[in-house]
């Protein structure tokens, strides 16, 4: 069973299978991690109050967004300041953490490289993913283009562009866009599983 990074934010847990009461049973996973990710990139940015971090989280604040934060604060991954703010723990530790995609089946993209087949899977959710993460475009870009040199994807081969840089520059749609990374790499990830 697909482990997730995130606690559901009613009952905690971290699989598909909720508690019976719980409030979230049946909401996509990607939506849970979504909001959580929202939550915690819109404060990385400085410590803010809730009104304002409602107004400048990506997409439309909801109630798994109010659930999302309060279980951080639970946590204690979020304090608040005496000013009243809601203040992220190590802002630039999280900017790290989540440089480096852990979620299922991007961190194994990440992790192994794409191949020839999937790379315009793998681009698209990788450049989803940090834009969905709160990167700035030259922040995704940048990103990207190492991965594409460092995981060894660019030497395997595959690609019609000159160079990593042009291999993210025309994949800039997907960052203006916004969508979602998960089809994707889902896509990719099939594809990697059957040349291994
Ligand atoms: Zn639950």
């Amino acid at each position: 069973m697909a482990q997730f990074q995130y606690p559901c934010p009613d009952c905690r847990t971290t699989t598909s299978l909720h508690a019976p009461d719980c409030r979230f049973d049946g909401t996509a996973w990607t939506d849970i991690e979504a909001a959580y990710i929202h939550v915690l990139s819109t404060l990385a940015e400085g410590a803010k109050r809730e009104g304002k971090l409602r107004e400048e989280s990506p997409g439309r604040w909801d109630r798994l967004h109010s659930a999302a934060l309060s279980r951080l604060r639970h946590e204690q991954r979020i304090q608040e300041t005496p000013g009243g703010a809601l203040e992220l723990l190590s802002p630039a530790e999280f900017k790290e953490q989540i440089a480096v995609p852990s979620q299922e089946p991007l961190g194994r993209i990440y992790e192994e490289g794409s191949v020839p087949g999937c790379h315009d899977h793998a681009v698209f959710a990788l450049i989803a993913y940090y834009e969905m993460v709160g990167f700035s475009w030259e922040e995704t870009r940048e990103r990207v283009t190492d991965w594409l040199r460092e995981s060894g994807t660019w030497d395997r081969g595959g690609f019609e562009e000159g160079a990593p840089e042009e291999v993210v520059d025309n994949k800039r749609h997907v960052y203006a866009r916004g969508y979602g990374w998960r089809q994707a790499a889902e896509e990719a990830a099939a594809v990697i599983e059957r040349r291994n």
